[in-house]
């Protein structure tokens, strides 16, 4: 399974006076079991990208191809594609409207016209995927959950349809810092379990930094940057320039090395390799702490 995308172009409202080419010649592709996160300030393009990677939005011009097929033709590898890439939306709780969590985990099964054994069996994969146990939540109705269960029951209706890509558009926006970690958390155990590709739109710089396999960072409609964490995070100045902040931990490092501490910013992103970091310099000045670092204390 790979996904292909070739000089994608996409205009809404083309010959309109208010006509916005909203991705500009996107070009790349991602090989099975990558974890890429896509970032760009509000407006960039992002959403407008990944509706196209499962046939929703058709391109103005360019080809997105999965696993060999062309999937911006026909009809028919529109409906053997979205088999393959599910797509978690924006707020996915909004699409919540079956009476029970179980009949909502369950649609998408049931249009694959399954046995009722087989549907069974999804609809209880997907919510252990989700940790929502079945015996508590199968016949609650949707509206009576919080709202980290309710985004974990509308990510197992994605996850019953077994895709073998995972796209998943600001799947944390909205939540409380506990519900933020559970989605994260279950996010990656599903790729654990299941090595399933994940495309991850995130406004979140700390997560990207302890997740992504590969960033893509969209600017005006243009993919400006795909590479490694360590790689897209190292020019700084430009993430700024274009309205991204930096993982708070290297904006941290950077401060440090600034005011004279001997540490090497460019390779920390996370909260650990910070503290990793701060610890061997205390340690090099013989745990004398972080004195000594610049700055006169008084
Ligand atoms: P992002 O997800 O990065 O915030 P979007 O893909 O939603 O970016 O939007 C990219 C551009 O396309 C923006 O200028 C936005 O206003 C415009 N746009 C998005 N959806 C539509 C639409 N359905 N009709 C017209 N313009 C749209
Ligand atoms: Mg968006």
């Amino acid at each position: 399974m790979s996904i292909e995308v070739n000089h994608l172009t996409h205009t809404y409202n083309p010959g309109l006076a208010y006509e916005t080419t909203a991705v500009d010649d996107v070009s790349f592709t991602v090989a099975r079991g990558e974890f890429v996160c896509i970032v760009g300030h509000t407006g960039s393009g992002k959403s407008t990208l990944v509706q196209h990677l499962n046939g929703l939005l058709k391109p103005t011009s360019g080809t997105v191809v999965v696993d060999g097929v062309d999937v911006t033709g026909k009809d028919t590898a529109v409906i053997e594609v979205r088999k393959k890439i599910g797509m978690v939306f924006q707020y996915p709780e909004y699409q919540l409207f079956e009476e029970t969590v179980y009949k909502d985990v369950a649609f998408g099964p049931t249009n694959l016209g399954l046995s009722e054994a087989e549907i069974d069996e999804r609809v209880r994969e997907a919510m252990a995927l989700v940790d929502l146990d079945y015996d508590t939540f199968a016949q609650r109705s949707p509206f009576e959950l919080s709202g980290g269960q309710k985004r974990r029951a509308a990510i197992a209706g994605v996850l019953a349809m077994r895709p073998s890509v995972l796209i998943l558009d600001e799947p944390t926006a909205g939540l409380d810092p506990r519900s933020h970690d559970d989605v994260l958390d279950l996010v990656c155990g599903i790729r654990a379990q299941t090595g399933c590709t994940i495309l991850l739109v995130s406004h979140n710089m700390e997560d990207v930094a302890g997740l992504a396999d590969r960033v893509f960072v969209m600017n005006e409609g243009r993919l400006v940057r795909d590479g490694t964490p360590l790689e897209v995070f190292a020019d700084g100045d430009y993430l700024r320039g274009i309205g991204l902040a930096l993982p708070q931990a290297r904006a941290f490092a950077e401060r440090l090395a600034e005011s004279g501490v001997s540490i090497d910013a460019k390779r920390i992103l996370t909260r650990e390799a910070l503290v990793d970091a701060i610890a061997g310099v205390a340690g090099d000045t013989g745990g004398a702490g972080i004195t000594g670092m610049g700055g006169d204390p008084s």
